[in-house]
């Protein structure tokens, strides 16, 4: 059984582009969380409104276990509440971060609806699932890397970094876009 990377971030950070071009790096098997569920319908139902599915983690946690348990060479698993694999079994927790007017584009550009996009944007300003990994796992596995300005390549390269214990820069809690918001006087064009 080899350890987990965890890569979460709210949709549109990168993470299933990044998480494919670290698995080749490392040799290493990537588990798209979202695919998983869909693919061997581990859902408790489909949310019409929402455009989504609620996955179900009675289903989903033991199968993640049977196939963490059945690999031997690195897993990357990637989902935007990834945070669900017990610490146990995690190395480190990536969390990918994006200025909001960046992650607006990207989202617009994967066709997601306005309300959505809404939504996303919001939960990357408040910092959800920096909360959520801050919830599960010793604060020294975590860490966050701003996207906004890097190639996913230049993110890979970080990622190894913090593999490697080279990633003390990459700490969680340096992040915080409500300030950076309030700072550049963009804050109130995503609340009302
Ligand atoms: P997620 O899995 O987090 O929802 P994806 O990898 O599916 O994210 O989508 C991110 C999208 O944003 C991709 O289309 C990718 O090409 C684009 N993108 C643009 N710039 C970047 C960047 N600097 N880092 C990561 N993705 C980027
Ligand atoms: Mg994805």
């Amino acid at each position: 059984m080899s350890k987990v990377i965890v890569i979460s971030g709210t949709p549109g950070t990168g993470k299933t582009t990044i998480a494919s071009i670290l698995a080749k790096k490392i040799k290493g098997v990537c588990i798209d969380l979202s695919e998983l569920v869909l693919k061997e319908k581990l859902y408790k139902k489909v949310d019409k409104k929402r455009e989504t599915v609620i996955a179900d983690l009675n289903k989903l946690v033991p199968r993640l276990m049977e196939i963490i348990k059945s690999v031997n060479s690195p897993i990357i698993v990637e989902g935007h509440y990834a945070e669900i694999v017990p610490s146990k079994f995690v190395d480190a927790a990536i969390i990918l971060r994006t200025h909001p007017k960046e992650l607006e584009k990207r989202l617009k550009k994967k066709n997601f609806k306005e309300s959505k996009i809404r939504e996303n944007v919001q939960a990357e300003i408040l910092g959800v699932c920096s909360y959520n990994a801050l919830n599960t796992y010793e604060k020294e596995k975590i860490y966050e890397i701003d996207t906004t300005s890097k190639t996913p390549h230049e993110t890979v390269e970080l990622i190894l970094k913090i593999i490697e214990g080279k990633g003390e820069k990459y700490k969680i809690g340096k992040i915080d876009w409500l300030a950076v918001l309030e700072k550049e006087g963009l804050l109130s064009d995503f609340f009302k």
